[in-house]
């Protein structure tokens, strides 16, 4: 039997899987499609999953030839433009990074670490008992080798099995496993559907200056029948938006074409626009979800599979974060090493984090949803309270992820991400935490492990200016576990150490 079996190469799927493989475990991701997705989804990464791409040594690798990384200038917050001029020090950066080469990247890291991603293997049933969880694959394709069919997935009836300890759906969205575990997904779908599409189009101007075309204002333009937007990330491709309510909207079945995409111009705008050979068009309902359970026994969500949110640019850093959660869990106890209820924190951990970004995204929808003068004037004082340092600072931790604290321990830096101290011996913290260990950073506290045994933890010596605390015991995820109070022999049987039987 196999140890975990991760349903999805999406971008969690594939962290997840690096991150299970750093920890000991070689996990198989199993993946409908036959060749790598090009869907052109996200176009980048923003909050903390960008500092434990840090901590993994991708940052640099995510960063190459991005048009932007660094600290974020601004954010649009619903529609209503939040800038952080003058604020150095506010946690948000962002990585832009189109999807497809994400996941390109991602692969190539699995792979390096040894992971098998089968590709054109669809799971179609989920079975599991007291010792581990089966899996029904399309048949022929337990192997990866099927041949797919013209959109990239096999065909077939299930038929091969394969079994493991522990499942993960990283599925998306419309996630398979979720629903065969018995989770339920509840939230809401917006009245509204959102095409996207990216064309062909000599002579679109550089990325991020001003698109002048066809009369539309930059960003997006309201009619009373939706909106529209233009805009350009790469040179001679347009990206195109049109956002139109009801259910006249609703497209047909299948995918998008070019005249459905021009129709949806014309309703909204009352006439066409100069779009150009489109390269990939889609349509999408937005949904507001959490599903109700992370774990059903030997079974874990991920990513979209365990939530949606209603506004861009938070989904990837929750559930690539997620990965990083569970991971390090899973491999725990897979070895034999993690304390009774180990796995349980996975969900009360990543649960609550999704929660309170559907608080922000949620308000993000509302904000931007408001097409009448009653919208628009809100939207014009909430700008001008956005440019108040306070509120500027509270939406920047919002949108990084890193108001979500894990426990209540007195000490303040206990249950967040561990800041990224410059360290005597030349090093920075991230550089500590490249293997994916737990690590005792002792900076000048003397902390003993006694007659432990160390083989599991890095245990680093060191001085730092403005230290926070004399010692840090610091999680694989990057969350501090304890720091320099008494209690650590405690905090390491909390998080590192099997319960005696
Ligand atoms: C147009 C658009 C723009 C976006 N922009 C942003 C953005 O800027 N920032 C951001 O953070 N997010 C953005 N998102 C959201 C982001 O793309 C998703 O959050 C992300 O793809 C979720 O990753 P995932 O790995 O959880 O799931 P997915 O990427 O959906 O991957 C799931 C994988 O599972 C596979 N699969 C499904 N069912 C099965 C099965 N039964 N058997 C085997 N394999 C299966 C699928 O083929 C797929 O490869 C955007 C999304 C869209 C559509």
């Amino acid at each position: 039997m196999d140890d975990v079996l991760i349903v999805g190469a999406g971008p969690v799927g594939l962290m997840l899987a690096c991150e299970l493989s750093l920890a000991g475990i070689r996990p198989i991701v199993l993946e409908k499609r036959a060749e790598p997705s090009e869907l052109p989804k996200a176009n980048g990464l923003g909050g903390q999953i960008i500092e434990l791409l840090d901590h993994r040594g991708l940052l640099e690798r995510f960063s190459e030839g991005s048009p932007f990384a660094g600290r974020a200038p601004g954010f649009p917050f619903g529609s209503v433009p939040l800038r952080f001029d003058g604020l150095d020090d506010i946690p948000l950066r962002l990585v832009l990074i189109q999807q497809p080469r994400m996941e390109r990247l991602l692969a190539e890291r699995a792979v390096e670490l040894g992971v098998e991603i089968r590709r054109g293997c669809e799971v179609l049933s989920l079975d599991q008992d007291a010792d581990g969880v089966t899996l029904g694959l399309a048949n022929g394709t337990a192997d990866g080798t099927a041949d797919g069919t013209p959109d990239g997935t096999p065909d077939g009836t299930a038929e091969d099995n394969v079994r493991a300890r522990y499942v993960v759906g990283c599925d998306g969205g419309h996630s398979l496993v979720r629903e065969l575990a018995g989770i339920g997904f509840p939230g809401t779908t917006a009245d509204y559907v959102l095409r996207l599409g990216h064309f062909k189009l000599d002579g679109v101007a550089d990325p991020f200056k001003p698109l002048e075309l066809a009369g539309l204002e930059p960003g997006w333009n309201r009619t009373p029948h939706g909106r529209v937007l233009l805009t350009s990330l790469q040179h001679d491709v347009l990206i195109a938006g049109v956002r139109e309510k009801g259910d006249g909207a609703r497209p047909q079945e299948g995918p998008v074409t070019l005249e459905d995409f021009r129709a949806a111009v014309r309703r909204v705008l009352g006439r066409d626009l100069p779009l150009g050979e489109p390269i990939w068009l889609s349509s999408t309902v937005v949904q507001a979800r959490v599903a109700e359970r992370y774990q059903a026994g030997r079974v874990f969500l991920a990513g979209d599979a365990a939530h949606l949110f209603p506004a861009g640019g938070s989904a990837l850093n929750v559930g690539m974060t997620d990965a990083a959660n569970l991971g390090w869990k899973l491999a725990a106890t897979l070895h034999g090493r993690a304390p009774a209820g180990l796995l349980g924190t996975y969900e009360a951990e990543r649960r609550p984090a999704a929660e309170r970004t559907l608080v922000q995204t949620r308000a993000q929808a509302a904000l931007d949803r408001l097409d009448d003068e009653d919208g628009a004037a809100l939207r014009e004082l909430l700008g001008e309270v956005f440019a108040y340092e306070q509120p500027a600072r509270h939406l920047a931790t919002l949108l990084h992820g890193s108001d979500v604290r894990y426990g209540s321990d007195p000490h303040p830096l206990v249950g967040h991400f561990v800041p990224d101290l410059a360290l005597a011996d030349g090093r920075r913290v991230a550089e500590l935490m490249r293997q994916g260990r737990p690590v005792l950073l002792d900076l000048g506290g003397g902390a003993d492990l006694d007659d432990r045994d160390r083989s599991w933890i890095d245990v680093i010596r060191t001085r730092a200016d403005d230290a926070p605390a004399d010692t840090l015991l610091i999680r694989p995820d990057g969350y501090v576990a304890w720091a320099g109070t008494p209690g650590l022999p405690e905090a390491i049987s909390a998080w590192f150490t099997p319960s005696p039987a």
